[in-house]
């Protein structure tokens, strides 16, 4: 493509990128599609499966009075032939094209030449994006190209900003018309409440409406942030006095200018004063300063609209120290947002905490393990969920199916709140398996082990009471958590806490796994591909300072009490694993020679990249346990990254290659007769218990949650009934048929409840 033509479709990307509205960003498209290809009309319909029809949304060019009123039957006219075929159509003269129809509102006989393409999103068809000529002339084949590519950008747009739209108060829902969001299962359950939207800091575009409960103090608030801003920036100004020309440092002054400016400030004011909270009001008057600018033809005036942007982005950091102190959360909360993080979680209080739903991740997110631990449900990868226009609305999160319900119709709140007394029931049965042994009818014991330490909250009285000890605790959260590395006495403490909560069972701490989708706000590691990069042993071999002092720490925490495990994460060779061992070994005789009384724990490897399955027995020998990290080893063996709601679908404990390779575990720890555990989410998943009883896995670790419901599966399965149930499966070829006959064997041990919801 001619650069001109990716510079033109990089601008009507960015614009339609920018807009918060569906019309507006679709008239934006059509006007600057028709003068790029210099067509007589540009056109785009979207289609509306339900009612079998393609409505014209946008036109330049045909009859502007036809938009919205016009609509085509699916499968006629060229529009139709364009989305059946899911390919383009050029053609020089329509009117002779054997499917052509004639709509006579839009003044269709002017025009002959015809160019359509599909509007496609993850597979589905949204649409089709139509030019025309008058002239009986097909159009050139860089036209063809640059349609084309402009409607797989405009896709993910039209899919983010009719979702918001479908929500919106003016189309009522309708019993059968029972409107949700699809994502995918995060952590299962059911959550009826109120919508609250987190949104990534200073991040302006991000901003949800709310009402201002107070507006003079929002006023006030935005002012005292607008002068915060105008102190630094004389600041800044000022430290560059030696650096810059005097005329390069007018910059500033112009900076100031526009945060004085009456637009920025009355705009502001006004819109809080109608009744948006100063975030709001904020981005508001931002973006519509910015689109000012933005539509300028000449460059160095658009480049001002970052400008305008970068100062907003300044005002909303100093807003959101005082919203944070401000924020009331309602009693049942349902969190919605972009991409939540762990510590967003963490700042709701537990109580009003109802259920989660991210637009982006996987159910092996970090943020959906967090939900699992506390038990509350959540839905993942609700891609498409405008979180903009949410705030404040019902909500149903349906953490089974992995939908999301925005202000449902009654029927469908009968119908879930009947749903969720089920699962209170089942609860409440399975509070009977309490205090009995994880143990299965033919007598082999398979002790349960607790997954924690990414919250302190999250040790709910089950998980203290009926774990056979920790099997995972991941110390990243007592990282994540402060400004900086925190100090061996720290860690001694925090470590101490929870081994001696435990005492005498036995606690593995999990030796830092920061990188991948958990960073620490003080350490960052800024990589393209943070998955495979710098993660877990490898920031911590490269900085054995860091490694050393949490060695120490956990060991000086075990003096007396001698529970602790060592677990090493994202072992992918030996010499890492050596390295390693050499730096265990190391911290224990600088304790004993500072006189501290240390066992050697025992230490395991987490088994969670494949080379470490190629290498199991090699590893074996240089350790004492084994434990499975399913989470991580499905992503590397199926190249799926956890957190991409994209791939989400390919991502399957059940996959036969995941299945193969943990039976190859067991394989070759039993070389050197080493225990495996699996501490991955698949061994909460009741569904796959017996698989794992089958294998041979000695101990599983899950969240608190799963507990219980994996105890009453393995309390029925037999060790027989488990090896036979696992062959059947190594015979499967797919992940799918693997799942189906799990659930059905479940199914006949009357544990069907445990995997599927009760509708
Ligand atoms: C795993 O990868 O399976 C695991 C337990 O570790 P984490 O989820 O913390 O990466
Ligand atoms: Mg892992």
């Amino acid at each position: 493509m001619a650069t001109a033509m990716l510079e033109t479709l990089k601008r009507i990307v960015q614009e339609t990128r920018a807009s918060t509205d569906l019309d507006a960003a679709l008239n934006q498209a059509v006007r600057r599609i028709k003068a790029a290809t210099k067509a007589d009309v540009c056109s785009i319909y979207l289609t509306d499966f339900a009612r079998r029809v393609h409505v014209l949304r946008a036109t330049d060019g045909l009859n502007p009075s036809a938009v919205g009123r016009t609509e085509l039957p699916l499968n006629r006219g060229l529009v139709g032939v364009v989305l059946e075929k899911v390919e383009p159509l050029n053609i020089d003269d329509a009117p002779l094209h054997p499917r052509y129809q004639f709509v006579s509102e839009t003044d269709e006989t002017l025009y002959h030449g015809f160019l359509g393409v599909p509007i496609i999103h993850n597979r589905k068809p949204l649409g089709v994006l139509v030019v025309r000529h008058i002239e009986p002339a097909s159009f050139e084949e860089g036209d063809v190209t640059f349609l084309f590519t402009i409607a797989t950008q405009l896709a993910a747009v039209i899919s983010t900003l009719s979702s918001g739209e479908t929500f919106s108060d003016e189309t009522p829902e309708t019993e059968t018309n029972a409107r949700f969001v699809q994502g995918r299962p995060g952590s299962r359950g059911v959550a009826m409440g109120e919508i609250v939207v987190v949104y990534p800091a200073a991040d302006l575009e991000a901003i949800p409406d709310r009402p201002a409960e107070n507006p003079e103090l929002e006023q006030d608030s935005f002012l005292t942030a607008v002068n915060a801003v105008k102190e630094d920036l004389k600041q800044l100004e000022h430290r560059m006095e030696a650096h810059l020309p005097t005329e390069d440092r007018a910059l500033f002054q112009a900076w100031i200018l526009m945060l004085e400016s009456d637009t920025l400030i009355d705009g502001t004011i006004r819109r809080i004063g109608e009744g948006n909270w100063a975030p709001g009001a904020l981005r508001e008057t931002i973006g519509e300063h910015a689109k000012v600018f933005d539509q300028m033809e000449d460059e160095y005036l658009r480049e001002r609209a970052s400008d305008v942007r970068d100062l907003g982005r300044r005002i909303l950091t100093y807003l959101q120290r005082d919203q944070a102190r401000m924020m009331n959360y309602p009693d049942h909360c349902v969190l919605v947002g972009e991409e939540i993080s762990g510590i967003q979680l963490a700042e709701v209080p537990q109580a009003k905490l109802a259920g989660v739903v991210s637009a982006t991740g996987s159910q092996s997110s970090h943020v959906a393990i967090l939900a699992r631990a506390m038990g509350v449900p959540a839905v993942m990868g609700a891609a498409g969920l405008s979180a903009l226009k949410l705030e404040g609305k019902p909500a149903i999160v349906d953490g089974y199916r992995g939908r999301i319900y925005i202000a449902p119709h009654p029927k469908v709140w009968e119908e879930y709140s009947r749903l969720r007394e089920e699962d209170r029931l089942l609860c409440e049965q399975l509070q009977q398996q309490r205090d009995l042994a994880s143990e299965t009818p033919d007598g082999i014991r398979i002790p349960l082990y607790l997954n924690t330490g990414l919250m302190i909250s999250e040790m709910a009285p089950v998980g203290l009471e009926e774990a056979a000890g920790v099997g995972l605790f991941r110390t990243e959260m007592p990282f994540m958590v402060r400004d900086s590395f925190p100090s061996e006495a720290v860690q001694t403490l925090s470590y101490r806490r929870i081994l001696q909560s435990f005492v005498p069972r036995p606690v593995t701490l999990r030796t830092l796994d920061i990188g991948g989708d958990k960073p620490l706000p003080y350490f960052p590691v800024k990589e393209s591909n943070p998955f495979l990069g710098w993660r877990g042993i490898r920031i911590s071999l490269d900085h054995p300072e860091i490694f050393l002092t949490q060695i120490r720490a956990m060991l000086r925490a075990a003096i007396g009490l001698d529970n602790l495990r060592i677990l090493l994460p994202m072992i992918s060779s030996t010499t890492e694993l050596d390295e390693a061992l050499r730096l265990i070994d190391r911290a224990i005789d600088e304790l004993k020679e500072e006189e501290h009384l240390i066992n050697r724990p025992e230490i395991g490897v987490m088994i969670e990249v494949p080379a470490a399955v190629y290498q199991v027995t090699e590893i074996a020998r240089r350790v004492d346990f084994l434990s499975v990290g399913t989470n991580d080893l499905t992503q590397y063996l199926l190249a799926v990254d956890r957190n991409n709601a994209h791939v989400a679908d390919l991502y399957n404990e059940f996959h036969p290659a995941v299945l193969r390779a943990l039976v190859q575990v067991m394989e070759g720890a039993a070389v050197y007769s080493r225990e495996v555990g699996v501490c991955g989410e698949m061994a909460g998943n009741p569904a796959a218990t017996p698989l794992l009883i089958g294998m041979g896995v000695q101990h599983l670790s899950m969240n608190a949650s799963s507990l219980l419901p994996v105890k009453a599966v393995v309390r029925t399965c037999t060790r027989g009934q488990a090896r036979s149930l696992l062959k059947s499966a190594l015979q499967k070829e797919d992940a799918e048929s693997i799942r189906e006959l799990t659930f059905s064997e479940l199914e006949k041990m009357n544990l069907g409840g445990l995997v599927r919801p009760g509708k």
